[in-house]
């Protein structure tokens, strides 16, 4: 083991968690670590999904790190391209190229209780070593594409929004699109003019509210730029719109049921015909599943040559989609906008803890972290988004920024020769605060969503405001995060090998 060269910290990911962590690691000196990514480049989300509209849905000045704002975002909800650049823009800027290992594969991770370090496997055989582990593998990566009878046979172009073909023309195509949420609404608008005709197969409706989207002027970026106060500003703004206003959905029904109201009126004003518009009404509560917003999807939907197929796919066939209402209708195109499987971002590498313990037992009655980043068993090992992470209504980079800003703590304090671990206690006590407030939030009101279990769990999601897990990520609390020194850390097992 002495010989095996040893990182001090190893990334997984390179989208906006794993390139925070690499930031924050050279601003506190840390030079030995590597980010490891899948992909042939960096941007995670924003590498995988370049699908036409491609576009955030949390305001651009949000979307960013508080620690590098940027004053030249063109639009209210930047495009993919934009977002893309600002990504590569900060692994510039903060030198990190050195430290990216693209085109690699993490498959499983084992921790070694002799040494108390770990080891990455990688899909080609390699293992790497590394003292800690930063998991910032992300959400969304795997896509999700349901299974649907006779699916191999269709002739035609099949991809999925998040490995989207560059070159695919829709000029001129009879296209469907499976799936009616947040990537769908985005890439209908985006190629409706150019296809000649697209059917939108829809499973369940969905919230979907004005964006209110603008292009900011030269003389606002101008302002932004030599002003940053008035940057922070703007975004202070942005951010406590959504805590105040947007927030409130979850968890109070009074002010939810006055804004479902108004969302219900306004899908009601958008859409053409009868039929569609009994369709595009959800008959559950709004804020349960993901709330969507667009300024186009409607006109899109409303174009001539948009067809929306609210009845069930029962068959695809060589040529086209059989659905429920009986008819066959034919095409050039499958696109599906279908999500990702967010199994794959908790399971999606094999990860062994202290004593053999997999990550997949210790967390068999469901997934759970302490304040999302550490989980007992797994020493040295922190992730970026973990369970009960996914806030409702602030931008993902916000937490991302919050749980690594903890992490860091804790790599500062273990220094050269501590082992970092928490107490199950602590990660109990904290899981069940985070379970008791779910029944005051909407999410569990009854619909059907990925954000639920099939037992009614919910891991993905945080049931309170971003601020309030900003104020619990300050501090690390002593009482619940050890820091053991090595040889203690290390001697059980020792002993036990006697
Ligand atoms: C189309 C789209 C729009 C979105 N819009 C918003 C928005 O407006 N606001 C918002 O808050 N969130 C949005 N999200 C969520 C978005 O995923 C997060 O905001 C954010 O980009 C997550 O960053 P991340 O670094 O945690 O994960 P990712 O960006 O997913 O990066 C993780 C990286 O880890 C790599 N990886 C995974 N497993 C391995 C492995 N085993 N070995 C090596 N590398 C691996 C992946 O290849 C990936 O590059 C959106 C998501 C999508 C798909």
């Amino acid at each position: 083991m002495a010989n095996k060269p040893m990182l001090d910290v190893l990334i997984i990911g390179a989208g906006f968690a794993g390139i925070c962590a690499g930031i924050k690691l050279r601003q506190a000196g840390i030079e030995r670590f590597r980010i490891y990514d899948k992909a042939d480049g960096i941007g995670g989300t924003w590498w995988n999904n370049v699908y036409p509209g491609a576009a955030c849905d949390i305001p651009s000045h949000l979307y960013c790190y508080s620690f590098e704002p940027n004053p030249h975002w063109s639009r209210l909800y930047s495009p993919q391209d934009e977002i893309q650049a600002y990504i590569e823009g900060c692994a510039d800027k903060y030198g990190l190229r050195p430290h990216l290992s693209l085109g690699r594969e993490i498959r499983a991770l084992r921790y070694d209780d002799e040494t108390a370090t770990w080891e990455a496997e990688f899909t080609d055989g390699e293992r790497v070593h590394a003292r800690f582990v930063i998991n910032g593998s992300g959400g969304l990566h795997r896509p999700s594409t349901p299974q649907f009878k006779g699916a191999e046979r269709f002739r035609g172009i099949t991809m999925h929004t998040a490995e989207w073909d560059r070159d695919f023309d829709p000029t001129g195509k009879d296209i469907a699109i499976i799936g009616s949420a947040a990537s769908a609404i985005q890439v209908l608008p985006a190629i409706a003019d150019r296809a000649k005709s697209i059917s939108l197969y829809q499973r369940t409706p969905n919230y979907i509210l004005p964006r209110n989207d603008f292009a900011y002027s030269d003389r606002w970026k101008r302002l932004f730029r030599r002003f940053p106060l008035l940057n922070r500003l703007h975004r202070l703004m942005i951010f406590y719109r959504l805590e105040l206003f947007v927030y409130p959905i979850i968890t109070r029904g009074e002010y939810r049921a006055k804004r479902m109201e108004e969302a219900r009126r306004y899908i009601k004003v958008m859409t053409r015909g009868r039929k569609v518009r009994a369709a595009m009404v959800p008959d559950y509560e709004m804020g349960c599943k993901r709330m969507l917003i667009s300024d186009d999807f409607f006109d899109a939907l409303n174009a001539d040559n948009v067809e929306l197929v609210p009845q069930p796919i029962e068959e695809i066939t060589e040529t086209g989609i059989i659905s429920s209402d009986g008819g066959e209708r034919p095409f050039d195109a499958i696109v599906y906008a279908t999500g990702f499987d967010m199994e794959g971002h908790l399971f999606g590498i094999d990860i062994t803890g202290e004593n053999g313990i997999t990550l997949r037992r210790a967390w068999n009655d469901g997934a759970q972290a302490y304040r999302g980043v550490m989980a007992p068993g797994f020493p040295n090992y922190f992730m970026a988004t973990g369970p009960n992470t996914g806030v409702g209504t602030a931008s993902v980079v916000y937490m991302i920024e919050q749980s690594i800003g903890w992490i860091m703590k804790c790599i500062r304090r273990a220094g050269a020769d501590k082992v970092v671990s928490v107490t199950p206690e602590a990660t109990a006590a904290y899981n069940s605060r985070i379970q008791a407030a779910f029944p005051d939030t909407v999410w569990t009101s009854g619909c059907q969503s990925w954000y639920r279990k099939p037992d009614g769990r919910i891991e993905i999601l945080y049931p309170h405001d971003a601020r309030s897990y900003r104020r619990q990520m300050k501090r690390v609390d002593r009482q619940h995060v050890l820091f053991t020194p090595v040889a203690e850390a290390t001697r059980p097992t020792l002993q036990a090998a006697k």
